[in-house]
């Protein structure tokens, strides 16, 4: 059949148009009154402020926690003075975990356990060469 909107050539039966989305009743009046409620439940998503925020993306802004606890750890390589930013990268990521478990939308699992991870790894790796320095002044 033939669209009469746009006048191209679509399969027959087609409810709405796929080039131009007008709708193609004359050939299936009785589809008409079920194609509208689907075409504006197509259409809620999109309009749905509570889809595709930014919360939905790759950065979790709205678990803080979670992301000062990811650059934290990232920071915590840092030799030596990584050592307290790897204890906090640590806490914090353990806080945006709580967070997120207690309000899943705010996401960030994934940035609070690399803080979790990388923080945890520098405050050991740099605890135990500081503890390995002490003990080697103090033992010589
Ligand atoms: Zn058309």
């Amino acid at each position: 059949m033939i669209c009469q909107s746009c006048q191209k050539a679509v399969p027959d039966g087609t409810a709405v148009c796929p080039y131009c989305q007008a709708q193609l009743n004359a050939s299936n009046p009785f589809s008409s009154p079920t194609q509208v409620p689907q075409a504006n439940f197509a259409k809620q998503p999109a309009n749905n402020p509570n889809q595709g925020d930014a919360t939905g993306g790759v950065i979790p802004y709205k678990n803080p926690k979670a992301l000062i606890a990811y650059y934290l750890g990232i920071g915590s390589g840092l030799p030596m003075i990584g050592l307290p930013i790897g204890i906090a990268a640590f806490i914090l990521g353990v806080l945006g975990l709580r967070d997120r478990k207690q309000n899943p939308v705010i996401k960030g699992s994934v940035h609070a356990w690399i803080g979790i991870g990388c923080g945890g790894l520098f405050t050991l790796l740099w605890g135990g060469l500081l503890l390995a320095l002490i003990l080697g002044v103090a033992f010589g």
